[in-house]
């Protein structure tokens, strides 16, 4: 049994790590400010033993003895994390170093949960995680692109310089279950959208692409490279190959609920990526022939079924 520490435990992706974890016989500690995060993304696992919860901020220190570290504390969605884009530096870069101080401290393995923002608006498709990207350091995405940017750095130099055990993982869009219902991103706004017969409103000309990943291949990603030999620190890339357009998205969710809502075109947001697909070669190759195995229409079925409960 292993002692786990889970930043942004409370979260989207935090919790289904954690339950995950906590089914693998782990003692997890489930640590969160609840700043995007919830209760009832937990509630569920409140009460067994081998789990705690933790209420504290990652900018600020916190010591406990563990064997690994998960950090995802941070928000992730562009309305979030816009909301406070200097607190949102902190928590990337200022979080980071007080988790890397931690793991250095009680000899932790850490793994950062970084994202594919850090190739920002890529000229190079689909993209390898050799690629350095193509970010604006001073438009509304940086508050995090530049953020997740900074936490891959410190990781790298806590790894050089104090020989910490670091992975690191770009995840691509991610979806499922516990997403929350009002933080602007576009599957969790196209279902609601669809299941309340509103218009459903896609930002710019809908021929962007991104490439969806359902949040099961993902926990499984993330644990199989916690899992790997200290060699091999990443970065890699985890996420689903498949690339839609937000037109071909609206078009899937308008079908799969079956719903009578429109599609509306409002302006796009600055420095929107036009396109985005992962090669997941990498993660492959290292992570024991890891790739994603649910298909989007069907993570997409799920997702609808959670959200139709909440609806
Ligand atoms: P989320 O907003 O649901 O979860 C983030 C969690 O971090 C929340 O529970 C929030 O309350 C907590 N948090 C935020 N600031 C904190 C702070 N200062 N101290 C303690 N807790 C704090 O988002 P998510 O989609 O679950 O994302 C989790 C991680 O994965 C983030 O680091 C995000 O950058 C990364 N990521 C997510 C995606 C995606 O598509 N969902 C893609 C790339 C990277
Ligand atoms: N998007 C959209 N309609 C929405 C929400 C988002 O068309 O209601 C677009 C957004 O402009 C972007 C894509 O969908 O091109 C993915 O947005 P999201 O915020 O989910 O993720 P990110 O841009 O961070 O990849």
């Amino acid at each position: 049994m292993k002692r786990i520490l889970v930043t942004g435990g409370a979260g989207f992706i935090g919790s289904h790590l954690c339950e995950r974890l906590l089914n693998e016989g782990n003692d997890v500690i489930c640590l969160d400010n609840y700043f995007t995060g919830s209760k009832d993304n937990i509630r569920h696992l409140i009460g067994n033993d081998h789990f705690e919860l933790v209420r504290h901020d990652v900018t600020k220190p916190y010591t406990a003895e563990v064997d690994e570290i998960y950090n995802l504390a941070c928000p992730a969605s562009p309305i979030h994390y816009q909301y406070d884009p200097v607190k949102t530096i902190q928590t990337c870069v200022i979080g980071s170093m007080n988790m890397l101080g931690l793991a250095k401290l009680v000899r932790a393995k850490i793994l950062q949960a970084s994202t594919s923002e850090v190739y920002g608006d890529p000229n190079i498709h689909p993209q390898i995680e050799g690629y350095w990207g193509n970010v604006n350091p001073i438009g509304i995405r940086s508050c995090y692109d530049e953020g997740k940017r900074c936490a891959e750095t410190l990781f790298m130099d806590y790894h050089r310089q104090n020989n910490i055990r670091i992975k690191i993982v770009r995840i691509f869009n991610t979806y499922g279950s516990r997403m929350s219902m009002n933080d602007g991103r576009v599957v969790s706004n196209f279902i609601v959208q669809a299941l309340r017969g509103e218009d459903i409103t896609i930002y710019g000309d809908g021929q962007q692409t991104r490439s969806f990943q359902y949040v099961d291949d993902l926990v499984e990603g993330m644990i199989r490279m916690m899992n790997t030999g200290d060699e091999f620190t990443g970065p890699v890339n985890i996420g689903n190959p498949g690339e839609f357009t937000m037109l071909e998205l609206a078009n899937k969710v308008i079908e799969l609920t079956d719903s009578k809502s429109r599609i509306v075109f409002q302006p796009l947001p600055q420095d929107d990526p036009r396109q985005r697909k992962p090669d997941i070669s990498l993660a492959n190759r290292e992570l024991n022939g890891w790739r994603p195995e649910v298909k989007l229409e069907e993570g997409l079925k799920r997702t609808i079924d959670y959200f139709k409960k909440l609806v």
